[in-house]
């Protein structure tokens, strides 16, 4: 066997693993072992694979290492919102977030250190983008996510952590693959969301991959001027045809897709704004709207409009037939918004 540099094996799909086994004449039967104790037994040596010859574990810890996440501050909300701080191998932090509800449990994923893109709401755009996560990192979030989970299984999946998910593209699809693996950590794809703030050739090439994922695009404005105002990667990628490439999404996959829309008090959550929405999306079937009432971020002077304001804005979106829901806000108290812990974090 070559004594190379050492691989993280997170980074191998099963196929990828089963060539890697038979080179060094291995049997590729042993990859499904293998997958088998670190995603769904979670162990993290390769001496605690018992059903290996103890000639395989050997040649396996001079090749490969297994990584994991050091946790740097965990907070629980009165809710049940649990919010975990990570700190990666070069010191980077990242956040992600469990979130309890009725016979669900959903896991709030981060795809980048830091973002590029400054949502005029979002704390995660403040600091910057520094790099982005490999599909192992993402990986090691869901299973750091399912053992905090435990006694209670970790059922969905939402990539609406840190970072732009499309933007790391690459690396979030292949962490997927492995993520949705009977072999892996067999979450179904159904059960996964992937939420962009609207990458066109990224939702194109998703819509080719023949995965059953659920997409969710942050729209939060209906006229170009505001939109870029909000986001400014509505200049890139403007409205238009943004919703012209989502249209191609929905025909070719037949599935649905969310627009999410925070408001937020002063400028975008007026009847106005409704009527713009309601016309954008009208006679849509498989469009729904996600409202989400805004935190509030005092960096950002981001915040929520008042509760009647709200109800006024979803009612008339039911009245013009728009599929909506009103996001029930979580982990309020523990600062549970993108971005919002790493930014406290890091002004301590
Ligand atoms: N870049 C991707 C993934 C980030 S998730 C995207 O833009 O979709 C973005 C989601 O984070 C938003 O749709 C919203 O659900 C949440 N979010 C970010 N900032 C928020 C804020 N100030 N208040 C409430 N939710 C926020």
């Amino acid at each position: 066997m070559l004594v190379g540099v050492m691989q993280d094996i997170k980074e191998l799909t099963l196929k990828e693993l089963e060539e890697t086994l038979k080179s060094f004449g291995a049997n590729a039967y042993n990859a499904r072992q293998i997958f088998s104790w670190i995603y769904k037994k979670g162990v993290s040596e390769f001496a605690q694979m018992s059903d290996l010859s103890q000639s395989l574990r050997d040649s396996l810890s001079k090749s490969f290492y297994i990584s994991g996440l050091a946790i740097v501050k965990k907070l629980k909300s009165s809710d049940g919102t649990q919010k975990l701080l990570f700190k990666l191998k070069d010191a980077s932090l990242i956040e992600a977030v469990i979130i309890p509800a009725k016979g669900r449990i959903t896991g709030c994923l981060s795809t980048q250190v830091g973002c590029k893109f400054a949502c005029r709401f979002c704390a995660s755009g403040i600091s910057g983008f520094k790099r982005n996560l490999t599909s192992s990192e993402i990986i090691e979030e869901v299973l750091y996510l399912k053992r905090e989970s435990l006694p209670e299984r970790l059922t969905h999946l939402v990539f609406m952590g840190t970072g732009e998910p499309l933007d790391n593209y690459n690396e979030i699809i292949r962490a997927i693959r492995i993520i949705n693996s009977p072999d892996g950590c067999n979450i179904g794809a159904r059960r996964i969301t992937i939420s962009t703030s609207g990458i066109i050739p990224g939702i194109q090439k998703l819509a080719g991959e023949g995965l059953q994922i659920e997409l969710s695009v942050s729209l939060h404005a209906a006229g170009e001027k505001l939109r870029t105002e909000i986001m400014p990667i509505n200049e890139k990628y403007p409205l238009k045809e943004l919703i012209a490439a989502c249209k191609e999404y929905v025909a070719k996959t037949n599935r649905q897709i969310t627009f999410e829309y925070i408001l937020i008090k002063g400028l975008n959550a007026g009847l106005k704004n409704a009527q713009e929405l309601s016309k954008l999306l009208s006679g849509w079937k498989l469009a729904k709207v996600n409202l989400i009432p805004s935190n509030l971020i005092s960096e950002l002077k981001a915040a929520p409009p008042e509760k009647k304001d709200i109800l006024a804005f979803r009612d008339y979106l039911i009245k013009h037939k728009v599929n909506v829901t009103l996001r029930k806000e979580r982990g309020e108290d523990i600062n549970a918004a993108c971005g919002q812990l790493r930014l406290t974090y890091a002004k301590e």
